[in-house]
């Protein structure tokens, strides 16, 4: 089997093709540009590369009703080029196979699920933390979509007291998930870029505390067995230990699981970065088939 697999990003798009054991056997990568342009590189790279079926993990937000003529449009992107763009119609109708879309974050969630950081695991949240935040869930082995797709990156938080910003720099939302912890708050918060920012900085106790409070409710709402927290700003180690910590005392004894005895198997790094979304999108090939 050949699986096609396209990792569709707001400032990159990375497309493979992978094998039967989801081993990618060639990729690319071209900057994202207007929908036009950036659709030819795509589908030169797929070109005659008898596919059996194709995976597309798309930034959102995505229709992902199978049962909507939009099935696979990019809906109220900021990305104002993209604002509607039939992302499956076009690839579907260019190389004609068994097609599949979901969100990034579901697709990596699919692959840390299948053979990375919570392989054999059926309840699992995978969150990327970077210029934005996104969350993939899976629950009883299937990924969510519900009404839309969950946004784990506009749950409400509760502010830190101590926090120099007055309010998230979300758009939409005071105080948000995304607005107050992605990387660009970081930054807005510190005036520094949070790649720049010392380890023993309090800049990453204020960040562990709102990563927590995303944890807590994971595991007070959907009851995830695993919570895997990705993205450039996770490259930041320190944050782990803090985060472990921060969940614990959020959680004042009340959950009574083995799993939550050991925070350090239940809040975890990827195993799969920085692959994880192109090979979720070969699973999805996988499932398209
Ligand atoms: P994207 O979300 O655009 O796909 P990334 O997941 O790489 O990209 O996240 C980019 C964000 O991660 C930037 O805001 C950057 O400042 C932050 N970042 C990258 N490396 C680190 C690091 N070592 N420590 C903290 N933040 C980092
Ligand atoms: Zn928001």
């Amino acid at each position: 089997m050949r699986y096609g697999a396209l990792e569709a990003g707001g400032t990159k798009m990375v497309m493979g093709v992978l094998n039967e054991n989801m081993e990618v056997v060639r990729s690319t990568a071209c900057p994202t540009r207007p929908p036009d342009e950036t659709m030819e590189d795509i589908l030169a790279f797929f070109e005659g590369e008898k596919l059996d079926a194709m995976g597309i993990a798309t930034f959102g937000p995505v229709n992902l009703d199978m049962d909507s003529p939009e099935y696979g449009n990019i809906t109220s992107t900021p990305k104002l080029a993209w604002r509607d763009y039939p992302l499956y119609k076009t690839i579907k109708e260019a190389l004609n196979v068994p097609t599949l879309v979901d969100t990034d974050v579901n697709a990596a969630a699919l692959a840390e699920a299948t053979m990375g950081a919570a392989k054999g695991l059926k309840n699992i949240l995978y969150v990327t933390v970077g210029t934005g935040v996104g969350g993939g869930l899976l629950l009883d082995g299937k990924l969510v979509h519900g009404m839309l797709h969950p946004e784990w990156g506009h749950i409400p938080l509760s502010r830190a007291e101590d926090d120099p910003l007055q309010r998230g720099i979300c758009p939409y939302h005071a105080l948000c998930l995304e607005g107050l912890a992605s990387g660009p708050a970081i930054q807005s918060r510190w005036a520094t870029p949070a790649k720049e920012i010392p380890v023993d900085h309090r800049a990453w106790d204020l960040e562990s505390y709102y990563l927590a409070q995303l944890c807590v409710t994971a595991l007070m709402t959907v009851s995830v067995e695993r919570i895997i927290l990705g993205g450039g700003v996770m490259h930041q180690e320190t944050l782990f230990p803090k985060i472990r910590a921060q969940v614990k005392d959020m959680l004042g004894g009340y959950l009574q699981h083995p799993r939550v005895e050991n925070l350090e198997e239940l809040i975890v790094p990827p195993a799969l970065y920085p692959d994880s979304g192109l090979i979720g999108a070969g699973l999805l090939a996988k499932a398209a088939l």
